[in-house]
């Protein structure tokens, strides 16, 4: 599946606007459009990779992001995408943290980091209710 060109120029602005709200701006960001789901987990609609160290970002965008994108739902989509950015911010607590928990912490670890990042994205939302679509 290609994804058209509609939604590629939604998600990029979108992404860049968002990396501009939660002051992540000096960030560069590659976007990746993979055509398959996630190894092993169907309900992956994006994926960030950070290199906290060179200030570089990779966003991957897979299959349900436009799914919803197609749905009309851009409210989910707005909400993931700025959820994604959001690791930014939480990322590097998240690596000086992870390499020292033994494996049983560190599924407990990634967790609160899901959970802490999310909060950080509802509070930007709560703040600034204009830079996500209407439901
Ligand atoms: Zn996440």
């Amino acid at each position: 599946m290609k994804y058209p060109e509609k939604f590629k120029d939604y998600v990029r602005s979108k992404a860049k606007e968002y990396k501009l709200v939660i002051g992540a701006g000096e960030y560069n960001m590659d976007i990746y459009w993979e055509e398959e789901e996630e190894q092993g987990n169907h309900f992956t609609a994006a994926k960030i990779k950070i290199r906290t160290e060179y200030l570089f970002c990779n966003l991957h965008i897979h299959p349900p992001l436009y799914d919803y994108f197609k749905n009309k739902d851009l409210n989910q989509v707005d909400r993931i995408i700025l959820h994604e950015m959001c690791h930014v911010l939480t990322e590097p607590f998240y690596e000086v943290v992870i390499s020292n928990l033994a494996p049983i912490e560190q599924t407990y670890f990634e967790q609160i980091r899901e959970r802490q990042t999310q909060r950080i994205a509802n509070a930007i939302i709560y703040a600034n209710p204009e830079i996500i679509s209407k439901l």
